[in-house]
């Protein structure tokens, strides 16, 4: 099996919070070696000494509420062929969104893993908020909290046992 997971989802739900969280370590020793710039949306990290790449999408959109759909569903499609793996990051501040549902749509019909993950459970009111994503179609999910790294591990336990 390869080891590329992509994280894919609509704009302002915390992609990029969780990718910089992964590669933090990695990049930082990259860094200081060769100077590689920050702003990429490749990069590889480890958990449980199992190495892997992860995909960040959507991240050269210049004020990012203004994505269309369209843009979206392309970015999702390149992920789906070119990953081993995928994050699909919804929000629970928004809840359930069109975009949200349109995402889902292009997911429900892939056959590699899809990690439904659950962002911005920052408190155990939105962990329980989380519910209406089964409404999704795509099982359970995971609850994580990019900016803390709460739930991460378990998230990363998983992805690591399907790859
Ligand atoms: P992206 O567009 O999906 O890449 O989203 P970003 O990573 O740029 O994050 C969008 C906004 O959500 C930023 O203001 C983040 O600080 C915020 N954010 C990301 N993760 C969390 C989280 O776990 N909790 C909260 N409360 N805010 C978050
Ligand atoms: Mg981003």
């Amino acid at each position: 099996m390869g080891n590329i997971v992509a994280i894919v989802g609509r704009p302002n739900v915390g992609k990029s919070t969780l990718f910089n969280r992964l590669i933090q370590r990695r990049e930082a020793i990259v860094d200081a070696v060769s100077g590689v710039t920050r702003d990429r949306h490749y990069g590889k990290t480890d958990w449980n000494g199992r190495e892997f790449s992860v995909i960040d999408t959507g991240g050269y959109v210049v004020g990012s509420d203004d994505i269309f759909e369209a843009e979206i569903d392309k970015q999702v499609e390149l992920a789906i062929d070119e990953a081993d793996a995928i994050i699909f990051m919804v929000d629970v501040e928004s809840g359930v969104t069109g975009m949200d549902e349109e995402v889902a749509h292009l997911l429900r019909q892939v056959k590699k893993p899809v990690f439904l993950t659950v962002n911005k459970v920052d408190n155990a009111k939105r962990a329980a908020d989380a519910v209406e994503f089964y409404a999704l179609g795509l099982g359970d999910y995971y609850t994580i909290a990019s900016t803390n790294g709460s739930g991460t591990g378990e998230l990363l336990d998983a992805i690591v046992a399907a790859l």
